[in-house]
């Protein structure tokens, strides 16, 4: 057996803990959950059926965990695992699977399958199977900070013109501040007016926040590459950088995987509760609402829809919260057939979106957005996810759909802010 190999098999027994064996031992085989995978409805190919995706642990399980198996394996009566049981998956796992749970809503049994998706991935990466777009992103979230490298010196440029854009100073390290901000790389390349967008809602909100200089990124690249080390790193400097500023709230911001990572999955990435409270920026600018702090005026005069995030809204449960503060902006709004918990995926989650790899496979499986878009043919759609929004832009743009704006949630708000404090 290759080093590589053991390696990867090593990696993957160091995964198997009592969830992922039962579900293993659970799954009866019935196959629903490929009409719920958008890389199965769009592609037709039966390799892309969820619960397929992690045969590798399957067969690691059944040789090695199960009485049949033991037994069997030590007569020589099954094959020995090859390099090619992870070789050939590497494709199907990273670029045939965005992480988005749709599955799990149909699986008869409850399998998460995006759970033993990252388990798998732990071993393709420990043997050396991953994307390398994936791979370049992890190291400069080590190395910068950033999976795109955006540095603090781009963070404070961006700071700077949205103080001027908005005339409210960004606060910058404050300690004491009830609530510290995160931004995914993506956030702040590509739509910066989020920060001043939120500058502008927590000035009018009597909100006290900041940013913290020693680390700022929200997107956890070691989850989604299936480094279980990496992603502890990650974990551990956003809990460093809210220790030192003392504060007792993190915002998870427009980014759908890092809501998950950072509100459900951080404690058991780095082995212990978290020093602070996670809320996803819908859950407290929904909070502000319901207090009556949040005010705004005027409406937005297009046909809206809201496109949920698959972790903030299927994983995470942050599914009501948008859809109140759009009522308050958004008269017309319309709901896409399939919405809400059974959202279909923007098809960039899980890192495929850091995966040029698999660029042309992202944009065939937008099918499934464009289906839904073509039912109630919104003017505008609203997301609370910059990776979904950056996703949308490519598949909207790929399909000739121009006349579809889109638009993030916070700056929604922020457009229609009533900005005297009561
Ligand atoms: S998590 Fe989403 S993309 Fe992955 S197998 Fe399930 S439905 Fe398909
Ligand atoms: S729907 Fe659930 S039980 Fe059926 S094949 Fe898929 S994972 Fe197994």
């Amino acid at each position: 057996m290759s080093d590589r190999l053991e390696q990867g098999l090593d990696a993957m027994r160091g995964q198997m803990d009592t969830r992922v064996m039962s579900y293993l031992s659970s799954c009866v085989h019935c196959g629903i959950c490929a009409d719920a995978c958008l890389f199965y409805t769009e592609t037709g190919a039966a390799r892309y059926t969820p619960i397929y995706k992690v045969e590798p642990l399957r067969k690691l399980w059944k040789r090695e965990y199960t009485f049949w198996g033991k037994l069997a394996s030590s007569m020589g009566l099954v094959k020995p695992m090859t390099e090619s049981d992870l070789s050939d998956w590497e494709e199907l796992v990273y670029d045939g699977c965005t992480m988005c749970s749709r599955c799990s809503m149909v699986c008869p049994v409850g399998i998460d399958i995006a759970y033993m998706i990252r388990k798998v991935k732990e071993g393709l990466a420990a043997a050396g199977y991953s994307p390398e777009g994936l791979v370049e992103a992890g190291k400069r979230a080590l190395e910068i900070g950033s999976p795109m490298g955006v540095t603090l010196k781009t963070l404070q440029a961006t700071i700077r013109v949205q103080e001027k854009e908005t005339g409210i100073p960004i606060p910058l390290d404050v300690e004491g501040a009830d609530y510290m901000c995160l931004f995914s790389s993506g956030e702040i390349a590509g739509f910066p007016e989020f920060i001043g967008s939120l500058a502008k809602i927590f000035k009018a909100t009597g909100v006290s926040w900041t940013i913290s200089s020693e680390y700022f990124e929200a997107t956890n690249t070691g989850v989604q590459l299936g480094n279980s080390r990496l992603a502890a790193t990650l974990v551990e400097r956003v809990v460093s950088a809210a220790e030192k500023l003392k504060a007792k709230n993190v915002i998870s911001p427009e980014c759908g995987h890092a809501y998950t990572t950072i509100r459900w999955d951080a404690p058991n990435i780095i082995g212990r509760p978290l020093p602070f409270k996670v809320v996803h920026i819908m859950e407290l600018l929904d909070e502000l609402r319901r207090d009556g702090r949040l005010k705004t005026e005027g409406i937005a005069g297009e046909k809206l829809s809201y496109h949920d995030p698959c972790n903030a809204g299927r994983r995470g449960g942050v599914l009501d919260q948008p859809r109140n503060l759009l009522d308050m902006v958004a008269p017309d709004f319309v709901e896409l057939p399939e919405t809400g918990a059974m959202n279909w995926c923007c098809g960039g989650g899980g890192g495929v979106s850091s995966n040029e790899r698999a660029d042309a496979l992202r944009l065939k499986v937008f099918d499934a957005k464009k289906r839904q878009l073509d039912a109630v043919q919104p003017q505008g759609l609203v997301t609370a996810c910059s990776n979904c929004r950056h996703m949308l832009e490519d598949g909207l743009e790929e399909h000739d759909m121009h006349d579809i704006e889109l638009l993030g949630i916070t700056e929604l708000i922020a457009d229609h802010l009533v900005e005297e404090t009561g």
